[in-house]
């Protein structure tokens, strides 16, 4: 599927196409992955963050926000919780906060691996290649990094790099790879500016990395970021956030509101049906990758929008199992899905779901075909170079 094919998919309105769409989709996940759901428990070990992206509540300037950062051992209580629950991964995601170190998360995942079977996915945004070296070498299996858009422009406009460091997510995913992480990354659907022709780039990137996991989940404006101001969307203003540094998010800001002022017919609505086809197309053309049916998804539908994510291509679900009391601060986007269930009612309700779908709840760690494809791969070369 090019580009031109991906962009008419993401613009089709007929329901009988986008029918057929769904079937394909969901026909590719069971061939590839199978009918198991595999369920991978997310901590949120900390919202601090140093970054100042403009579409997320964790932003450096954001003051409304109570910061916290979980000791080591609340973090090793959800994870026992994980292996309680039967889940294969842990999640640790986080702001970009220094205050987590390089040796700290070290001894973190090594204190997992050591004591459990999980696999551990990290998800602590844009570190330096040695500390994503020494935290695969402690134990680290996966690692999430969204790309969040493949325009550059809009990249830019979006997310200001810290003072002195160009921000590059493309070369951190391919410094991963050669690290041998399990590779994940993906998008947000609907950020104002983002075209149609922007997403199908997306989506054709996806197959161009060979990821093994990829996320997709609507853009949801928070109140407290200059994204949402520009879309007139009222937050605290003169309350919540510090004024903005020279040369950071504030130089771009007129720019943005610019885009408003002239929303185009091509802007990707930031909509639930957009956001599942780009999972189909997503699964369509990285047939061999993990794909969560994201939480974003079902915050803008709370009655299905995980189960429909799971029929049109998805098989991974993250249920939460960070606190309650932290769970209220990690506010990425407002009023997010499962705010106030524990992790125990959110892990019988997943369930339920799950099987109401008539499908699986995986077992073990749900690695990602395209990573066992990729050994074998290594390995052919290998007997092929030592056979010649
Ligand atoms: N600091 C880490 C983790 C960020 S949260 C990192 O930057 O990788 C994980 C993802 O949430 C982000 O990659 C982004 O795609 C998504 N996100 C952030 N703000 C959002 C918003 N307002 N609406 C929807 N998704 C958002």
């Amino acid at each position: 599927m090019d580009c031109s094919e991906l962009k008419r998919w993401l613009q089709e309105t007929d329901a009988a196409r986008l029918a057929e769409l769904w079937r394909r989709a969901d026909a590719a996940r069971r061939a590839s992955v199978g009918d198991a759901v595999h369920l991978r428990g997310l901590v949120e070990i900390s919202n601090n963050c140093v970054r100042h992206c403009h579409y997320c509540g964790l932003r450096a300037p954001n003051r409304r926000l109570t910061r916290y950062r979980m000791a080591a051992d609340e973090i090793m209580t959800c994870v026992r919780q994980a292996v309680r629950f039967g889940y294969g991964t842990v999640v640790l995601q986080s702001g970009e906060d220094p205050g987590l170190t390089t040796g700290w998360v070290a001894e973190l995942v090594r204190r997992i691996k050591s004591q459990t079977d999980l696999a551990v996915t990290l998800s602590l945004g844009e570190r330096e290649a040695d500390e994503l070296g020494a935290w695969r070498e402690a134990g680290a299996d996966r690692y999430l990094l969204r790309f969040e858009t493949s325009n550059r422009l809009l990249y830019e406009q979006i997310h200001p790099p810290r003072a002195g460091c160009a921000s590059d997510r493309m070369v951190l995913l391919r410094v991963l790879r050669e690290l041998g992480y399990e590779v994940g990354s993906g998008v947000m659907i609907g950020i104002p500016g983002q075209t149609f022709a922007d997403l199908a780039a997306d989506i054709a990137l996806f197959r161009t990395l060979d990821l093994d996991m990829i996320g997709v989940g609507p853009y949801l404006p928070h109140p407290d970021t200059p994204l949402a101001r520009d879309q007139g969307i009222k937050g605290s203003k003169g309350r919540g956030e510090q004024p903005e540094g020279p040369g950071l998010a504030g130089a771009d800001v007129g720019s943005s509101l610019s885009r408003f002022a002239n929303p185009s017919a091509d802007q990707v609505p930031s909509d639930e049906l957009t956001t599942y086809k780009a999972i189909a197309l997503a699964r369509l053309v990285c047939p061999g990758a993990n794909i969560p049916s994201t939480t974003a998804l079902a915050t803008i539908n709370r009655a299905n929008g995980r189960e429909l994510g799971l029929a049109r291509g998805a098989n991974i679900i993250m249920p939460n199992l960070t606190p309650l009391g932290y769970r209220r601060c990690y506010e990425i986007y407002p009023a997010k899905a499962c705010l106030y269930e524990t992790a125990e009612q959110c892990r019988h309700c997943l369930e339920r779901r799950i099987a109401a779908l008539g499908r699986t709840i995986g077992r073990g760690r749900g690695d990602s075909p395209n990573l066992r494809a990729r050994a074998a791969v290594c390995a052919a070369k290998g007997a092929g170079s030592r056979d010649g």
